[in-house]
């Protein structure tokens, strides 16, 4: 298993990515590469589920990276046939204990109809009062994770159909999903009314594929063909292509606006926006917002990298890489003492000094969660002797916690959820720190006049403490919503 690197306990983290393929000779090798692309969405752990009419369902699961296991000839020809479907994960150890083999996707069903596999990417809301009804009634949970539940719902619906019993059992399920699936002879892509988390169909030859990033299609060679859409089922099957269906309650769309900020990769397409434009222009915002006298712009790579781009553009300052990243910073060097572990961030980024030296310096990073990062980056950048440091940072402030699959800590651990701007650079002892406003990130992701605050366009609540499905489980275990005063 990867270790956790140091930094990483200081960003969210997307929990997974799904990729599913239908119509091509070993779709499973398509599958694989998909799951490459998206190793960013989960890192983990993955798993793979084919089906081939003469040997039936073939599965797959494993710990590590999709480079590390997914390669191997041995391993890929123990999943044969024209229809696949697989899953990345990151790990949420700390929140829900680490992982098993078992809480491993896709996972499998077999239904009087048939058998079915399913790969999730979002979190339900309500998967533990869905799970304890489920045991009450005779379910037999295999996994700790929520995921789980669907295909308990679907094993008791009544539906005669897979489709119509994944209809049937996403009704009863809260919160976001982007959901990839398949049975003997279809690919089945589902998202939630509100289309929380994306996914998008894409055409290769004759086969169609499913994905969470645009990226995943392009590994492949895939054209891509649209999102499917919030609240929009489609079924896939060779003979008769797409068909869409419609099986939940039209909602005002509330897609996920983080995944515009950090965690979709920046040459995927979301909408018809590209995620690297969209960036550059929160630079743009950002310099517009929260101008400041300095001599260099300088991104905390990798992601804050196009910000800063339109940071120095919009602004006037040169931009340079004063911190340069340790490209092959992996698994070697991390494991083997607490000495080693307790260098921290210098382990995966270090300072230009050359660049750095005397110079007023502004760091563009997309997000601040504990700040332990962002510390220690001020420090480096101080030790090399620069004059002033100032924190521009391309989301506003992140102070409540996400329930909709992103690994986030508890909301007290938040820097944002206890300090004002000024309290926190206090606390990071730089000359200046600011955030991006919400109105304007909504205006870099193409909003022209902003959030709308009465109906906002996008899921936004770990900014704004507004959720647009109440975290029911959460509440359950004590989690307290926004009240009116704050
Ligand atoms: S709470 Fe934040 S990270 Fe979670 S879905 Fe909403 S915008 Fe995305």
């Amino acid at each position: 298993m990867p270790p956790a690197h140091p930094f990483d306990d200081d960003k969210l983290r997307e929990e997974c990515g799904v990729f599913g393929l239908i119509g091509s000779a070993d779709a499973a090798n398509f599958v694989a590469l998909g799951l490459h692309a998206l190793q960013h969405r989960g890192q983990e752990a993955g798993g793979i589920v084919s089906y081939e009419p003469s040997q039936g369902f073939n599965s797959a699961r494993r710990f590590g990276y999709v480079r590390d296991n997914f390669t191997s000839q041995s391993l890929m020809q123990t999943l044969p046939g024209s229809l696949a479907i697989g899953h990345v994960r990151y790990s949420t150890s700390g929140s829900k204990g680490p992982t098993q083999i078992r809480d491993v996707q896709p996972f499998f069903g077999e239904f009087s109809m048939g058998g079915a596999a399913i790969a999730h990417n979002g979190n339900i809301t309500n998967a533990d009062a869905l799970r304890r009804e489920l045991i009450e009634r005779g379910s037999i949970f295999q996994s700790s994770s929520d995921s789980e539940c669907i295909i308990h719902l679907m094993a008791r619906s009544l539906q005669r159909d897979i489709p119509s019993r994944m209809e049937d059992a996403l009704r009863r399920v809260e919160g976001a999903f982007s959901v990839v699936a398949m049975t003997r002879t279809k690919l089945i892509g589902v998202r939630d009314p509100l289309g929380v988390r994306p996914l998008v169909l894409g055409r290769v030859g004759d086969a169609w594929a499913l994905a969470s990033e645009t990226c995943a299609l392009d590994i492949i060679g895939a054209e891509y063909v649209r999102e499917i859409e919030p609240g929009e089922m489609v079924v896939i099957n060779e003979k008769d292509g797409v068909q869409s269906h419609r099986p939940f309650r039209p909602q005002r769309p509330r897609f996920c606006i983080f995944e515009h900020v950090y965690f979709s990769r920046p040459d995927s397409i979301i909408g018809s926006r590209s995620v690297y434009e969209t960036r550059r222009q929160i630079g743009v915002e950002l310099a517009k917002e929260a101008p400041v006298d300095a001599d260099l712009v300088c991104p905390v790579p990798d992601s804050g990298t196009p910000a800063a781009i339109g940071f120095a553009h919009q602004s006037g300052i040169p931009y340079g890489m004063g911190i340069v990243r340790n490209q092959y910073m992996g698994r070697t060097f991390i494991e083997p003492t607490e000495q080693i572990r307790n260098m921290g961030v210098r382990l995966k980024l270090n300072v230009n000094r050359a660049l750095i030296e005397g110079k007023r310096v502004i760091l563009v990073d997309d997000s601040v969660v504990r700040g332990t990062t962002s510390r220690k980056i001020k420090e480096m950048i101080l030790d090399a002797g620069a004059a002033e440091v100032h924190f521009r940072i391309a989301s506003p402030p992140t102070a409540w916690p996400c329930f909709y699959g992103v690994d986030t800590p508890q909301r007290e651990k938040l820097l944002a959820a206890t300090m004002s701007e000024d309290e926190m650079r206090e606390h990071l002892q730089v000359d200046s720190l600011r955030f991006i406003s919400l109105d304007g990130l909504y205006r870099a992701v193409g909003e022209a006049k902003g959030r709308d605050a009465a109906s906002p366009q996008y899921c936004d609540a770990c900014f704004s403490g507004e959720y647009p499905v109440e975290p029911s489980d959460q509440i359950e275990k004590g989690f307290q919503l926004k009240t009116a005063a704050e």
